[in-house]
């Protein structure tokens, strides 16, 4: 989520519906952009998936999974909200992953420049306030940036607040029942990620 301010939309509703129906015309008729893929492909997934990775990473528009890892249909079981926070629907989808897909991997992908992050920090030190649900989404990122130092520029300081939001879910997620008996038998790793917006790079964490 990007809180970069934008006076008025790029595009209007009905323009981006047909973009977005241009693209997939393009993409059904074999002449995708992007990799495209292959009719049997197509069908052979029709009857199952086995993604071999579950992500859960940020709305922003800037940080696809498909895209920064190349990866086609099928490959990557993903999860996005702002801010790669947990909630009821997010925990359920990852038990759905763990018990059903059996994803050996798993992996919370923050981003640098993160918007959700950015406006956690203003309301948890500058005390700034957002829309009801939008407060909400913050309350799940606010204790992830105990013990970060609001002096710092705020570069540094938003840079350590994405790894340490990241860090924050992949905990919650560590005290999880599934994750311990999973990562107990060692059939499951669960890793924390940082997408550089600049370089494309995506830095796992240890
Ligand atoms: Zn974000």
């Amino acid at each position: 989520m990007s809180t970069d301010p934008t006076d008025r939309p790029l595009w209007t509703a009905d323009e981006a519906l047909a973009r977005l129906q241009a693209g997939n015309l393009r993409f059904i008729s074999g002449q995708a952009r992007f990799p495209t893929v292959q009719k049997e492909v197509l069908a052979d997934l029709a009857r199952g998936q086995q993604p071999y990775v579950t992500i859960l990473g940020c709305s922003d528009s800037r940080v696809p999974p498909e895209l920064v890892f190349d990866a086609g249909f099928g490959e990557l079981f993903v999860i996005r909200v702002a801010g790669n926070v947990l909630g009821p629907s997010i925990l359920g989808t990852l038990q759905y992953a763990g018990l059903h897909l059996h994803t050996p991997l798993f992996v919370v992908m923050g981003h640098e420049g993160c918007g959700a992050v950015k406006a956690a920090i203003a309301s948890r030190f500058d005390g700034s306030r957002q829309a009801s649900r939008i407060e909400i989404l913050l309350e799940q990122i606010i204790p992830a940036l105990d013990g970060l130092d609001p002096q710092a520029s705020p570069a540094v300081l938003l840079s350590a607040a994405v790894e340490a939001n990241v860090r924050h879910t992949v905990r919650q997620l560590l005290a999880t029942p599934e994750a311990k008996a999973r990562l107990g038998e060692g059939v499951m790793r669960l890793v924390g990620a940082v997408y550089e917006l600049e370089t494309g790079r995506v830095r796992f964490l240890d």
